[in-house]
């Protein structure tokens, strides 16, 4: 079928008190890894492309493949760009035909987000391209501190954006291999009561199950991105597979046959979060 919006999907979580999963994607046999997860387990499936994704392969190629593993799939794809930093790569993204992108401008002053943001939305709006923003900032666990979305940005960010969904800063914090976020529950509480936007959380992997149910069916947390845990896994897949048979050098035999494992993680986290 062909690609849908984000906008669409989140409804849809709406509707079943449901998570939807935002993939992050880096390549060919993962991305496809994840629309098989998503026909096994009857969800939709949110592919998308981040800064390192697009470092490593342009904008276009994403697109292109994205709308050919949603043409031939049985379940709703969604194409995504995350973490756009400016109008221009948001733009890219809209030509290269993803359905949903993301604008990111959490390290600006509040104002110039929001101004940020509105560009996005108004180019995006044209083509029905959905968009999400962020408020706060979602650190890195080994990298740049957070800092925690406050009730007044999300009260001027809903009175003055209109996006289809809204990353914020509540205990989450990307690329988490450690241990597990501390959900600031109260403060989610509290922006829930502020905006109505659906809401998303980066650094899933860093989120308990326990927690990841409890976002989806008591707040209204709709889209959560998970990349680490299933790049750990596809990690520790290809280095199992090259143990076992040291003659192998052929990348697609490689690849191929690690696929198998990253797709039953992602079958199972999707079960976890769309169908629990
Ligand atoms: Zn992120």
């Amino acid at each position: 079928m062909p690609l849908v919006t984000l906008r669409k999907v989140l409804s849809a979580a709406q509707d079943r008190q449901g998570l939807a999963l935002g993939f992050v994607c880096q390549g060919w046999e993962d991305s496809r890894a994840y629309v098989k997860a998503g026909e096994a387990a009857g969800a939709p499936v949110i592919l998308s492309a981040g800064p390192d994704a697009r470092a490593n392969m342009p904008v276009q190629l994403w697109g292109e493949m994205f709308r050919e593993l949603a043409r031939s799939a049985s379940v709703p794809v969604v194409a995504h760009l995350d973490h756009g930093r400016t109008l221009e790569e948001c733009e890219a993204a809209i030509d290269a035909g993803f359905s949903s992108v993301m604008i990111d401008g959490s390290t600006l002053p509040l104002a110039e987000n929001i101004a940020l943001t509105n560009a996005v939305s108004a180019a995006a709006g044209q083509y029905g391209v959905s968009v999400e923003a962020e408020i706060g900032q979602v650190g890195y666990q080994d990298g740049a501190a957070s800092e925690g979305t406050t009730l007044e940005e999300a009260e001027a960010f809903a009175a003055q954006t209109h996006v289809d969904a809204l990353a914020i800063s509540v205990g989450n914090l990307h690329l988490q291999t450690k241990d597990h976020a501390q959900i600031d529950w109260q403060r989610l509480a509290e922006i829930e009561t502020v905006t109505t936007m659906p809401l998303v959380l980066h650094g899933g992997s860093g989120i308990l199950p326990a927690d990841r149910l409890r976002l989806a069916r008591e707040h209204r947390v709709r889209k959560l991105n998970v990349g680490t845990e299933l790049r750990q896994c596809f990690g520790a897949e290809i280095r199992e597979v090259l143990d076992a048979d040291p003659a192998l050098f052929d990348r697609t035999a490689i690849l191929t046959r690690a696929e198998p494992a990253l797709q039953r993680l992602a079958e199972a986290l999707l079960n976890r979060a769309w169908n629990a």
